[in-house]
């Protein structure tokens, strides 16, 4: 198949030195204008195909993102298709056991909306020896129990 291209790029095409000197196969009739490039050849070499990411595999159990509707696995905090934050909602519930047995960890729970607190609560019992926790006690409980469903159902995740 070369030799063959080889002999009509041969006569068909009129040859100039340089074209001679660089190019002796069907390259140069492939590369066209790149005939004086020492690079025709590389050119013509074929071009790597890049692999299409594979589709999402849709879970059994799984949920739907509100946004783009693709099917996430369940316990997925973040839609790999578009990227919205898809996590499950916060139970207050939770939260004030974490606040009735924990005291201020419970603000970890809810770290994205109440880190200041958790850090005035782990800074004030440290500085107190765990004395105030006498104050931060009752108040992560009562924080926990007063914020409204919302808070917790709509609660950034991700
Ligand atoms: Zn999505």
């Amino acid at each position: 198949m070369a030799d063959e291209n080889q002999e009509d790029a041969a006569e068909m095409t009129p040859v100039s030195p340089e074209n001679l000197g660089v190019d002796h196969d069907s390259s140069a009739k492939i590369a066209g204008e790149g005939i004086n490039s020492p690079s025709a050849a590389e050119v013509s070499s074929p071009i790597v195909s890049v692999a299409a990411p594979p589709p999402p595999p849709a879970a059994p159990g799984s949920k739907f993102c509100p946004a783009c509707g693709t099917g996430i696995v369940a316990t997925a905090a973040i839609c790999p298709n578009c990227g919205t934050s898809v996590g499950q909602p916060k139970s207050k519930t939770t939260a004030i056991l974490l606040a009735v047995f924990l005291t201020f960890w419970t603000w970890l729970y809810t770290y994205k909306k109440d880190a200041w607190k958790f850090w005035v609560g782990l800074v004030a019992n440290i500085l107190t020896l765990g004395i105030a926790s006498i104050i931060v006690w009752p108040w992560a409980i009562i924080d926990a129990a007063i914020k409204n469903d919302d808070y917790y159902q709509q609660f950034p995740n991700g």
